[in-house]
């Protein structure tokens, strides 16, 4: 029996039983989970510089990357506990061989509800037919601006027209659009107002994030000049009659809209961490390594548990003892990992 480390008693995760068969999975700070985000690939299309460096990074060979199987067990332990919402991202995740036979997996998974994905559009419109058969819930496209060389200088790849394609795919088949964007002085702050513009005739939501130091190394990165507080105050100068919306349970953007426009603009304070008192979401990397925080360094590894025989409910135990020991927030989780600095790629936790 695992005991926690504090207290030596056994981990002392909450459920709550709303009405059965539904359960809600509790952390140490009586935070529900529900949410995973699973990057299933670290290699990626696109080299945008917020993420990693023009050369890439040191890939995942394929005999550390969970396999296919393994996610799917993962899920299914998860799903018990608890989680019933999944995105799958990356890296680029369509980069990855057999993914969408994957997501068809996936799709048959009893108890889960929601699968989403996060893409960078590259290569994902031919897809889209199947992803609507599938059921996808939604999907988040990564887009910092509408102008064809200003994408090339942020991703170094002349990519715009083909996620472009995308977001027209995804539109015509209905499928949810959220548009990401990351915002960067002196690289795309000329695109905030032509992007909240598409929210206008457009059913898209766009979120501008601030720039987090997850670039694999590519620069040293100070505070974020563009903070929420920032981007806020640029749109209500263009907007001054923009609209505080409701933020959804566990939203991590505080969200707006302008007058008369179809979607919706929010702003995901990434750097600034002010979501963490209802973050709902864990993460597992493409070694399978569990994150129960964005910015912690990785708090169990999965993969080696399952490669060692571990059966699922030995999993789970393993798993309940991480939830019952969960940062309270993004600073403390900083601070654990003793100067470890938070340099690591984006493309190795998911975003
Ligand atoms: N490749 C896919 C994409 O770009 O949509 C999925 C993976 S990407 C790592 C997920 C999200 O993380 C993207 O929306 C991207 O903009 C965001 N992201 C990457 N690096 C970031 C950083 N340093 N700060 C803030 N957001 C970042
Ligand atoms: Fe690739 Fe997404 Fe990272 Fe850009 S943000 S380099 S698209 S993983």
């Amino acid at each position: 029996m695992i005991t926690c480390k504090r207290c030596s008693k056994p981990p002392c995760v909450g459920y709550i039983y709303l009405f059965k068969p539904v359960i809600v999975l509790l952390d140490n700070h009586g935070r529900a989970i529900h949410y995973l985000r699973l990057a299933v690939t670290d290699r990626c299309n696109l080299r945008c510089h917020y993420c990693m460096p023009e050369h890439g990074l040191e890939w995942t060979s394929r005999a550390e990357l969970l396999s296919y199987e393994e996610m799917l067990r993962m899920c299914k332990v998860l799903v018990r506990l608890g989680i019933n919402k999944v995105r799958i991202t990356g890296g680029e995740p369509f980069v990855r061989k057999d993914l969408m036979k994957f997501i068809r997996a996936l799709s048959k998974l009893d108890g889960l509800e929601q699968i989403n994905l996060t893409t960078n559009g590259v290569i994902t419109a031919p897809l889209v037919p199947e992803l609507k058969k599938l059921g996808i819930h939604s999907v988040n496209l990564s887009l910092d601006t509408l102008d064809r060389e200003r994408f090339f200088q942020i991703t170094r790849r002349d990519e715009l027209p083909r996620v472009l394609e995308t977001l027209d795919a995804l539109l015509s088949h209905d499928i949810p659009v959220k548009i990401n964007a990351v915002v960067m002085e002196g690289q795309n702050t000329d695109d905030l107002l032509p992007l909240v513009e598409m929210t206008k005739n457009l059913p898209v939501d766009v979120r501008f994030i601030e720039e987090m130091p997850f670039n694999g190394g590519d620069h040293e990165t100070a505070i974020p000049l563009w903070n929420h507080v920032k981007i806020l105050h640029t749109l209500c100068q263009q907007w001054p009659d923009l609209e505080k919306t409701p933020d959804p349970p566990y939203s991590t953007s505080m969200n707006y809209r302008v007058p008369g426009h179809r979607g919706k603009v929010g702003i995901i304070a990434a750097w600034s961490r002010t979501f963490c008192g209802t973050c709902n979401r864990i993460r597992v990397t493409p070694q399978g390594v569990l994150k129960t925080c964005l910015y912690d360094h990785g708090v169990l590894q999965l993969r080696d548990l399952m490669r060692n025989g571990l059966s699922d409910a030995e999993l789970s135990e393993h798993l309940l003892f991480a939830f019952s020991h969960r940062h309270k927030d993004g600073w403390e989780a900083e601070e654990a990992r003793r100067g470890v600095p938070v340099e690591e790629s984006m493309a190795t936790i998911g975003g």
